[in-house]
């Protein structure tokens, strides 16, 4: 076998498995072995049931002491049974796995590993695993890693194809040469993949991860230095008219604010840019908040009141609904067409889309990935823009400035990165950086607390709601997969609506929902028809609703600090005072110090820095990461340092040129 035959060549995997493997994007064997796991699963001792607090993950050797009862909920089936060793007992609880019934019985002994949650009186776990006392054994202090999944695809189904190739790994060519290895300290690339895969000890899983850290940012600064050859010469050929410029001042004074000092400097770095004799290529960096969009909508405009096109990508079909609906209103009185493209369009309304674009009688267009598939074309596209760039790769930015000749390219972040990190990660852009908020914000306030408050805070929110406000929950998530966590958050909006009683509207979003249905419960919570919204991590990127005040994000210490900052910028975007309320259900000391520097600090450069700094290198797995930068195991914090190796060897081995 070789890495670059079909999957469909190793041992095990059929067309449908095949099939199935694709929705990944895994569709040779090189895609497989580089299928990289997101978490390990160390599997520890049994402890006692007595011993368990609200949020372990441990494991308990129980004896099922009752009936498996199976009941039909009004969106799942429920399988519980009660097991118990000497010390105590608990409720075992699962989704939508009515087979257990013919699997587990009375009287049987396993051992159960699942997170504790503590309801009343009594101690539930959902969800375990459950294992033969023989079959743990063999696992015991083995590190099981755990995959990104989707629909049909298991973990089993990715270990087994992996198992199935391990003569392709161990023989994987390293790019490379043994002098850049031995300056760097570079495990071979063959047993790097091998260890992340089936890791042995902690110890080389880190190098590992490292190495692959490493040639993720060697490969992306090659691409990046690629771009920035080939845009360096660009001529201008999308001029800004004066008249543009001088209207300026006229859509400004329409805003109904004042923009802040950052947004004045990159606005005027966007005009001196865009007249000049070379093409654009600048990132605007500012933290959530900062107004970004106001920015970009300038750059737009001066663009089509010259006569040329723009185009806005966002990663998100909810983000691109409520850009587009922004952009419609503050365009509408310079007569100025808006589009909106994403994939949920209708194949009719699509197609007119596309023809409007073409004839240029669209002037402004904001989408999704949809904008840039083969059959958008447009008549003359000047700007094309990139919200939220660190979704998106580098590959993706150039496909859409593609679409015209050589169009200006203005990309936007909130990820912050101290300047460093920037110019290498972003060589082929300028850049400008928003440093305020804007006047008038009020500082949000924070709390860190234990499951215990989750009363207080429901009596909190209700009261925020019945004097006008709206609010969000980041739901608990359970780290198996997607469908549980939807499920989860369909339970969790279930009970509050109960707490929160009648008058209180409730309603849920998650990844798994259809795009139209996401969009459709993001337009309800903005026209403020949903007064508390209950989600996953879904919200996370661009939502604007400056009516929200509280953010509550239930087991916060599974999020990285980078992270709860992004989901904490969702409230405190209005006038009024706004409350971010982070649940530390697993309240160890450890995890009560990180979450106290996001009580102490607004300002994400220190966050992220103190987040490492608490974390330590090498401290990643069980935490989510944020998906900077679309990195599969690179994290532009913890592997800063590798970062500048990397950057340093493209130079001197990679054949790019440096600045100096
Ligand atoms: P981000 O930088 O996170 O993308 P947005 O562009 O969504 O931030 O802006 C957040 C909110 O702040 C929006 O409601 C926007 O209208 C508002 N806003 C932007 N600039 C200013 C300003 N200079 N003064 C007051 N409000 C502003
Ligand atoms: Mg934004």
């Amino acid at each position: 076998m070789r890495p670059e035959d079909k999957i469909t060549e190793v041992k095990g995997i059929g067309d449908k498995t095949a099939a199935t493997f694709g929705k990944v994007g895994v569709e040779t064997v090189y895609d497989l072995i580089h299928y990289y796991p997101r978490n390990y699963k160390v599997y520890e001792q049994p402890v006692s049931v007595s011993s368990l607090s609200e949020g372990d993950r441990a494991a308990v050797f129980c004896r099922i002491v009752s009936g498996v009862a199976v009941t039909r909920g009004r969106r799942f089936t429920i399988v519980t049974l009660s097991a118990a060793d000497d010390s105590g007992s608990v409720k075992m609880l699962w989704y939508n796995m009515p087979f257990l019934r013919n699997v587990l019985h009375k009287g049987e002994m396993y051992v159960f590993v699942g997170a504790i949650k503590i309801q009343g009186a009594s101690r539930v776990m959902e969800m375990p695993e459950y294992y033969t006392q023989f079959n743990y054994q063999k696992m015991l202090s083995t590190m099981q890693p755990v995959y990104p999944l989707v629909k049909g695809l298991t973990n089993n189904m990715v270990t087994k194809a992996m198992r199935a190739v391990v003569d392709v790994i161990k023989s994987t060519e390293d790019y490379a040469p043994e002098e850049m290895r031995q300056e760097y300290g570079l495990t071979p690339v063959s047993d790097a993949i091998m260890a992340i895969h089936f890791p042995e000890t902690r110890e080389n899983l880190i190098k590992a991860v490292e190495r692959l850290a490493f040639d993720e940012f060697f490969h992306f600064i090659l691409n990046v230095y690629k771009l920035k050859e080939k845009n360096i010469k660009l001529i201008n050929t999308h001029i800004i008219s004066e008249d543009a410029i001088s209207r300026l001042n006229g859509f400004e004074a329409g805003l109904g604010f004042q923009l802040t000092a950052g947004q004045k400097n990159a606005a005027r770095d966007i005009i001196s840019d865009m007249s000049s004799d070379h093409v654009m290529n600048r990132l605007i960096q500012g933290d959530v908040g900062s107004g970004k969009t106001v920015v970009a909508e300038e750059a737009l405009f001066i663009t089509a009141v010259s006569g040329y096109q723009g185009a806005m990508m966002v990663p998100t079909e909810v983000l691109a609904e409520q850009h587009f609906k922004e952009l419609t209103e503050r365009f509408k009185p310079y007569k100025l067409k808006v589009g909106l493209l994403t994939g949920s369009l209708g194949a009719k309304e699509r197609r007119l889309v596309y023809e409007r674009l073409k004839s240029g009688e669209i002037d402004i267009v904001v989408g999704t990935h949809a904008l840039i598939t083969d059959k958008v074309e447009y008549k003359n596209l000047g700007l094309v823009i990139t919200d939220e760039q660190h979704r998106f790769g580098v590959k993706q930015r150039e496909k859409l400035a593609l679409k015209g000749e050589h169009p200006h390219v203005l990309v936007m972040s909130a990820t912050p990165i101290p300047r460093t990190l920037a110019i290498i990660l972003y060589a082929d852009l300028d850049i400008s950086v928003i440093k305020e908020l804007p006047a008038g914000r009020k500082k949000i306030k924070n709390c860190v607390v234990g499951t215990d408050y989750r009363p207080s805070a429901y009596a909190f929110i209700r009261k925020e709601v019945l004097s006008g406000h709206q609010a969000y929950i980041i739901c608990p998530m359970v780290e198996e997969s997607e469908a549980v966590d939807a499920e989860n958050v369909i339970n969790y909006t279930d009970e509050l609506s109960t707490v929160l009683g009648n008058n209180i509207k409730v309603e849920y979003l998650h990844g798994r929902m259809k795009e139209s249905e996401k969009t459709e419960i993001m337009e309800r919570f903005n026209n403020r028809e949903i007064d508390v919204l209950v989600s996953t991590t879904v919200i996370e990127v661009g939502i604007n609703n400056p009516n929200a005040t509280v953010m509550m994000i239930e087991n916060a210490e599974r999020f990285g600090l980078a992270q709860l900052h992004q989901l904490r910028g969702r409230v405190g975007r209005g006038d009024a005072q706004s409350y971010c309320i982070f649940i530390n259900v697993k309240k160890s000391d450890e995890s009560m110090e990180r979450l106290k520097v996001l009580e102490e600090s607004n300002d994400g450069f220190h966050i992220a820095s103190e987040d490492l700094r608490l974390r330590g290198p090498g401290e990643f797995f069980g935490i989510r990461q944020s998906g900077d930068l679309a990195f599969r195991v690179a994290d532009i914090y913890s592997h800063a340092d590798i970062l500048k190796n990397a950057q340093e060897a493209a130079i001197k081995y990679g054949g790019i040129l440096s600045d100096e």
